[in-house]
């Protein structure tokens, strides 16, 4: 009966759910800098209409994390919803069809602007489906908790993190679910259930500056650092080797499981590029030589250079693992690796500059659990469609959860489609989100009812 009413609610209020989230898009959040508090408001004026539980916490410059809340029992069942209120820079505005801030809506099919999918879409059917399920009084032994962060887009400290070890962390968690995008068109819904580790890492070589007539009076820091990249493939013999949480082939199965038979599955394979690179991706630990940066003049040897390196990490691998595995190879290569880049003109040395870490993470014992399935089986019967398990090659929140032990338990699933994240002209069609408000909310009432 409540599964009617809960879908009878949203048939009838998909305008006012379309207004929300295109409100949420022309409020301001771009990071840097943030400017969160903007959408905290927002989200606070709209579930305090509705007498719903909602706190704000303020930081830094008109930045801030709301929590909500449905009730003020936290002893049964306790399922958190996680979504950022921060979006990317929307890069080159000229480029954009419609103005990134403009939430212009085409056709009553598709809301396009800077947020759309990544995440102010998952962040806004999450808040309405604690709205929903207050307003329909429906009786819950459990609790739905929302978690609106900022700073995800800066890596998460002042956000996710912070909530965790200062509000939440006392909770006894069942269940998380982040509402990123996790639509891989043309495949149905994913349920991401892990996500790789991310480092980013500036190599600063320091030479000796001198004369180009007399270059063995210097020490040429754009040979030390080709002297490094060339090496480069032998931190994979360092660094900790580990099987991926699922293999190549344990991925194609989760995929394959959507389509009609396996050699169906096998042609689309074949003959998709993106795919194969995904899953090659969430197989494989990566690296990649993005930025490098040498040199003052055609006469001059260089005492300087700078190189960024992009690395992904499989579960089982650490942040630390890399950086010792890189400073084991630079040692190798007879060069000092300095804490400190501050240096008299004749050292010669390497210092590496760590950009932004962020570790891999893996629910492990997904295949025992209920909530799971319950989670599943509430999108096939929305979408229509079964959706699949899998992997986020990039990153997300998610490993606060998950490797803190606050709650392993820990999934990504939200509407929008994962490619336009980021991108100019993001989107999200309006179907694919108000699916989402219905599987929010049912999951949620299935779970804690
Ligand atoms: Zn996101």
């Amino acid at each position: 009966m409540s599964k009617e009413l809960i879908l009878n609610e949203i048939e009838k209020n998909q305008d006012e759910y379309v207004e929300f989230l295109r409100d949420l898009i022309k409020t301001n959040s771009y990071n840097p800098p943030g400017n969160e508090k903007n959408v905290a408001i927002k989200i606070e004026q709209y579930l305090k209409e509705n007498d719903i539980n909602c706190e704000i916490f303020s930081f830094g410059n008109n930045r801030a994390n709301l929590i909500a809340y449905l009730n003020n029992n936290f002893d049964g069942k306790n399922l958190i919803y996680n979504g950022h209120m921060d979006v990317v820079p929307p890069g080159n505005e000229s480029e954009w069809k419609n103005p990134p801030l403009s939430a212009f809506m085409k056709k009553k099919k598709v809301i396009i602007g800077r947020g759309a999918a990544d995440m102010k879409g998952g962040l806004a059917a999450m808040a309405i489906s604690l709205k929903i399920l207050k307003r329909l009084d429906i009786n819950l032994s459990g609790n739905l908790i929302l978690n609106a962060v900022s700073d995800e887009e800066t890596y998460g400290t002042y956000g996710t993190k912070w909530c965790l070890e200062n509000k939440l962390k006392d909770i006894k968690c069942d269940f998380i679910v982040i509402g990123e995008p996790s639509g891989l068109s043309p495949l149905p819904k994913a349920i991401l259930l892990g996500e790789k580790g991310h480092l980013i890492v500036k190599i600063i070589t320091n030479g000796i500056s001198c004369h180009a007539a007399t270059p063995f009076l210097g020490k040429n820091a754009i040979y030390m650092m080709s002297d490094i990249i060339q090496n480069l493939d032998k931190l994979e013999n360092i660094i900790l080797n580990v099987e991926p949480p699922f293999s190549i082939e344990e991925l194609k199965n989760f995929i394959s499981d959507v389509f009609p038979n396996r050699e169906i599955f096998e042609k689309i394979y074949k003959e998709q590029s993106v795919l194969q690179n995904v899953i090659k991706a969430n197989t494989t630990f990566t690296k990649s030589l993005n930025i490098i940066l040498g040199g003052i003049k055609e006469n001059v040897v260089p005492d300087k250079c700078e190189a960024v390196i992009d690395f992904r990490l499989l579960p089982g691998q650490s942040i630390n693992d890399v950086l010792n595995a890189l400073k084991t190879l630079i040692n190798d290569l007879g060069y000092e690796v300095r804490d400190d880049p501050i240096a008299k003109p004749e050292k010669v040395f390497v210092y590496l500059e760590v950009f932004h870490q962020s570790e891999p993470s893996v629910w492990k014992d997904w295949k025992n659990s209920e909530n799971l399935r319950l989670l599943f089986s509430v999108i096939e019967d929305i979408y229509k469609k079964k959706p699949f398990y899998f992997l986020m090659p990039a990153c997300s929140d998610a490993h606060f959860y998950r490797n803190s032990g606050f709650c392993s338990a820990t999934v990504a699933f939200g509407p929008g489609s994962a490619a336009t994240a980021h991108a100019i002209n993001e989107f999200i069609e309006i179907d694919d989100y108000i699916n989402a408000i219905k599987t929010y909310t049912l999951f949620a009432y299935n779970l804690l009812k």
